[in-house]
């Protein structure tokens, strides 16, 4: 399903100087399985346009559309993954519980539940620890199960906030390849927000480039890089180096003030 932003734009009451713009009109287009990354300074609006993409933020103008569908709550289909695994999960429940929520919550019959929560559970890799609690594995696991809990509707979207960047590198590299055969496992569209510029030419098949002051779209750029990728040979081709430079130097350039 194609995911269309038309023209939205967010404002947050605030100070007494009156709203505070935070996204300026913006609008694209995201095909089906297309992998999309957003990259951008702190502050540029990468969450708020993703809130409003998962129906979780309602736009102050324009309009979201899941297909033909306008996105007015969190729609069937699409799945949220935030960077605060440890909040996201229930520490009482072991592993298969916190997935069998996902299930529930949309309405699934307990056989069908029992039946995604063992596949999601297979495509991360932790079917052999389903018993365990969040609180018995490391960070990048219990990211692996925030993950897996995404997949049990078996959704057409995949929406991820910065999902890495509490993790170490190794660990990183991991998930980073788990949401590639994932994606590919699932046939979902991602959008994935980062600020790690590697991580969203090494991932995409697109990258959007941000900027703050209202935050804004500054650029969309095609990653035209072979798949599959590979941690080390992609990261040696020269393509990836001129990619990385370009969009390094978008983000480094200076604020234009607002008008
Ligand atoms: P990013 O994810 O790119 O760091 P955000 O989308 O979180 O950016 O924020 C964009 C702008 O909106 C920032 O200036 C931020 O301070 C402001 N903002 C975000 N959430 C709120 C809120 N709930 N109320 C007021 N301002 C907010
Ligand atoms: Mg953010």
């Amino acid at each position: 399903m194609t995911l269309t932003i038309d023209n939205i734009t967010k404002s947050y009451p605030s100070t007494k100087a009156g709203p505070r713009l935070a996204l300026a009109p913006t609008s694209l287009t995201i095909g089906r399985n297309e992998f999309v990354c957003v990259v951008g300074p702190s502050g540029c609006g990468k969450s708020t346009m993703l809130m409003m993409m998962a129906g979780l933020l309602s736009p102050t103008d324009g309009q979201v559309r899941l297909g033909d569908t306008p996105v007015t709550g969190p729609p069937a289909g699409l799945s949220v993954v935030f960077q605060d695994y440890g909040r996201s999960l229930f520490p009482w429940m072991n592993i298969r519980r916190n997935l069998a929520i996902a299930g529930q919550a949309a309405g699934l019959p307990r056989a069908e539940i029992a039946v995604r929560v063992a596949e999601a559970l297979t495509a991360v890799g932790l079917h052999k620890v389903e018993h365990l609690y969040p609180w018995q594995m490391s960070g990048g696991m219990q990211q692996r199960v925030a993950i897996a809990r995404a997949l049990v509707v078996r959704p057409d979207v995949m929406l991820m906030d910065e999902p890495f960047a509490a993790v170490d590198a190794q660990t990183r590299a991991d998930l980073e390849d788990l949401v590639l055969k994932v994606r590919h496992d699932y046939q979902m569209t991602v959008v994935f927000v980062t600020h790690d510029i590697d991580e969203a030419v090494y991932l995409g098949d697109r990258v959007l480039v941000m900027q703050a002051n209202p935050g804004r779209l500054l650029r969309d750029l095609p990653i035209d890089l072979p798949r599959p990728r590979d941690q080390v040979g992609t990261k040696l081709e020269p393509r990836f180096a001129q990619l990385r430079s370009e969009i390094f130097r978008l983000v480094m350039r200076p604020v234009e003030p607002a008008a």
